[in-house]
């Protein structure tokens, strides 16, 4: 191709991408003219679904746009046949997880143990160990590393509150300084700092490089103050059906004011309140609530422009970058064997592997 002609192209194409986020005349006249919510919900996944429920119990007028053609977000269940699914994104709950366990019973959704029973596998430098409970066959000195951090973060997380991190004493200290680094300086064995990063991917689908200290004690704080509540039974219950079923039962309660295959694209606040813009339409309310990750939120065009620190704080909250990978069996062969299926490497990249079977361990 001429490089003139690419070049036209370009901006042909860069004009068009912009066009699509800049509402209409048209569509802001109709804007106008249109109801005003007392609250548009962006995001129907659980908690934008959960948000709206909230305003609704409170009598206000709500309306919920969601970009994608279904609800549940990052809880996306594949069906296996047979009412069975396989749950490509969120899957487990754990104890003290009581409000998304409270949410599933009041839907109707029932819950189960993860599969646990029989030896557990570790794999570190081509050498494959098994073990049962939490704690792997590593060396004693990995061992003895790691404890002391747990219980290191444990002791830091108790004057860290889980809903106001920021008001902890050494808040500041704790939040410039990343998991990552404070292993670096904390732990000496190579194995043990393994360990850690392997547990943090675990928590976070994110390396430790990309985590804030604070963060990671006012989580621990979150589930009652011990770090193995997050690493270990944080992954112990799981939904029958999948848990997407609790997007879906929420969206049917809440009916036609979930309105999906309707991406915001621009929002304008006034004094009069917010109006939210799609392709097509737009939408008046007095206040929007906002529940997509991060990312996605800074990529929606604001008039007049977000703060600066809060567009700064978009931008420094990056998705993970983790692969989930389900392999369905006939059987799991390997309770035949005396194990869980539960798996652990410190090298490769299948680092954590769990028994995802159905209840009743057939596909
Ligand atoms: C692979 C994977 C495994 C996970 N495993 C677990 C687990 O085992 N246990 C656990 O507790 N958590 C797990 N999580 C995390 C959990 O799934 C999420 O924390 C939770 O689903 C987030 O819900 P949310 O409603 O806050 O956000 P989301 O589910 O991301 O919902 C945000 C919604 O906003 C929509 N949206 C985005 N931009 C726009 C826009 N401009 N206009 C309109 N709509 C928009 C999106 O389409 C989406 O539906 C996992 C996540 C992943 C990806």
């Amino acid at each position: 191709m001429p490089r003139t002609r690419r070049r036209e192209l370009l901006v042909a194409g860069a004009a068009g991408a912009l066009g699509a986020r800049i509402p209409s005349a048209e569509a802001r006249r109709r804007s106008r003219r249109s109801r005003l919510y007392d609250v548009v919900v962006v995001g129907a996944g659980l908690s934008g679904l959960i948000a709206a429920r909230a305003v609704r119990r409170a009598g206000r007028s709500v309306l919920v746009l969601e970009a994608r053609h279904r609800v549940g977000g990052r809880n996306l269940d594949h069906s296996i046949g047979r009412g069975k699914v396989a749950e490509l994104g969120g899957e487990w709950a754990g104890p003290g997880q009581d409000r998304v366990l409270g949410l599933a019973r009041e839907l109707g959704v029932k819950t189960f143990p993860t599969h646990d029973q029989g030896d557990n596998v570790y794999y570190r430098d081509g050498q494959r160990k098994t073990y049962s409970g939490d704690i792997p066959p590593a060396s004693p000195v990995a061992l003895v590393e790691v404890e002391a951090a747990i219980l290191e973060f444990n002791n830091m997380a108790q004057e860290v509150p889980a809903a106001t991190p920021w008001t902890a004493p050494h808040a500041a200290d704790w939040d410039i300084q990343t998991v990552a680094k404070w292993v670096a300086d904390n732990l000496h064995d190579q194995e043990s700092r393994d360990l850690a990063a392997l547990a943090i991917r675990g928590v976070y689908g994110e390396e430790a490089t990309q985590v804030s200290l604070l963060d990671l004690l006012s989580a621990i704080t979150g589930v009652g103050g011990d770090f193995n509540t997050l690493i270990g039974s944080a992954q112990s219950i799981r939904f029958v059906g999948g848990p997407k079923q609790l997007s879906k039962k929420l969206a049917a309660r809440l009916g036609r004011i979930v309105r999906t295959g309707t991406p915001v694209l621009a929002i304008e606040h006034g004094r009069d309140g917010v109006t939210l813009h799609s392709a097509r339409r737009s939408f008046r309310a007095r206040q929007a609530i906002l529940t997509p990750p991060k990312p996605a939120i800074g990529a929606i065009r604001f008039t007049p422009q977000l703060p600066p620190a809060y567009d700064q704080y978009l931008q420094r909250q990056p998705m993970g970058s983790v692969l989930k990978v389900n392999a369905i069996y006939d059987r799991p062969f390997w309770r035949d064997q005396g194990l869980s299926g539960s798996a652990i490497s410190t090298t490769g990249p299948v680092q954590i592997v769990y028994d995802n079977s159905p209840p009743d361990g057939r596909p």
